[in-house]
């Protein structure tokens, strides 16, 4: 197993990539600590994972809380001896983010509160953690938006997520001595609830595929393949970098029809 014995901490784990990024580290040998604002939905990430065999508890952590942050990683330590990767998962894209002029302050600050600092406070609480187990692997989730302007204004959530990109290469940097390393993964659109939401009409869905070179959105089990690679040790010579995985949305000047 690509994960045996290594103990992971998986934040948004209720929803699309966290579940299924759970559901497959656990299938490899990892022990998770699925954490999550949602406890209905957390709960039933930890559900799915035990019946399919694995080992996870679930801990109520809005990553914008600086104590609930550091009990998520207490809690790796004091139920599984120790934390080994950290995917820094959650975030949020609000229906009331729009361009510059025309999103409102309260949209701004919420969306950098979850998508930025909510990634700085997973690293300020897991570093320590991981040096403690001699190491590890912090995976966190930009979005195509950081590299290419997106068809949709979504400014707050773009601006986070290139924040998400820029802070990871650095982290790579400083902490590359210490058998720590650090990645993204950009998920392309994806069929989960945060894109759906938000493209809820068939037009619209049509809209964002023209973009995609595969024509089709991607799934969630597809980020967490990605994730898998980057917390193995296969990826041991891997980090400062930025894993696409958008069906060839960021390498297309113009899609075939
Ligand atoms: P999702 O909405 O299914 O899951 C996001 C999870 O984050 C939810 O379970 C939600 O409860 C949780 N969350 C929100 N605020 C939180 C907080 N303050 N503290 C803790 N948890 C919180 O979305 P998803 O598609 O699984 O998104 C996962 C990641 O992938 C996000 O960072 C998202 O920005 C990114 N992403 C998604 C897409 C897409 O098309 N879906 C594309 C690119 C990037």
């Amino acid at each position: 197993m690509r994960l045996d014995g290594k103990v992971a901490a998986i934040t948004g784990a209720a929803g699309g990539v966290g579940r299924a990024t759970s559901l497959r580290f656990a299938a490899e040998g990892a022990h998770i600590v699925a954490a999550d604002v949602d406890d209905d939905g957390n709960e039933e990430t930890v559900d799915l994972v035990v019946a399919a065999g694995g080992k996870a508890t679930a801990v109520h952590v809005d990553v914008t809380d600086s104590g609930e942050v550091a009990a998520m990683v207490d809690t790796a330590e004091e139920d599984f001896g120790k934390l080994d990767i950290l995917f820094n998962n959650a975030g949020v894209m609000l229906p009331s983010d729009d361009d510059a002029v025309s999103t409102d302050e309260s949209t701004i600050d919420a969306t950098l509160a979850i998508n930025v600092k909510g990634v700085l406070l997973g690293c300020k609480h897991g570093i320590p953690a991981l040096r403690r187990a001699g190491g590890g692997s912090i995976i966190n989730t930009a979005s195509f938006v950081a590299s290419v302007g997106a068809a949709t204004p979504q400014i707050a959530y773009t601006a986070s997520k290139g924040a998400v990109l820029s802070l990871t290469r650095e982290l790579a940097v400083l902490h590359a001595r210490e058998g720590i390393r650090v990645n993204a993964v950009s998920p392309g659109p994806l069929h989960t609830e945060l894109l759906m939401k938000l493209l809820d009409t068939d037009e619209k869905r049509q809209r964002r595929l023209v973009h995609i070179p595969m024509g089709r959105f991607g799934k969630s089990a597809e980020i967490a393949n990605a994730a898998l690679f980057l917390a193995s040790d296969e990826a041991s010579f891997v980090t400062g970098t930025n894993l696409q995985v958008d069906g060839g949305l960021t390498a297309a000047y113009v899609t075939p029809e």
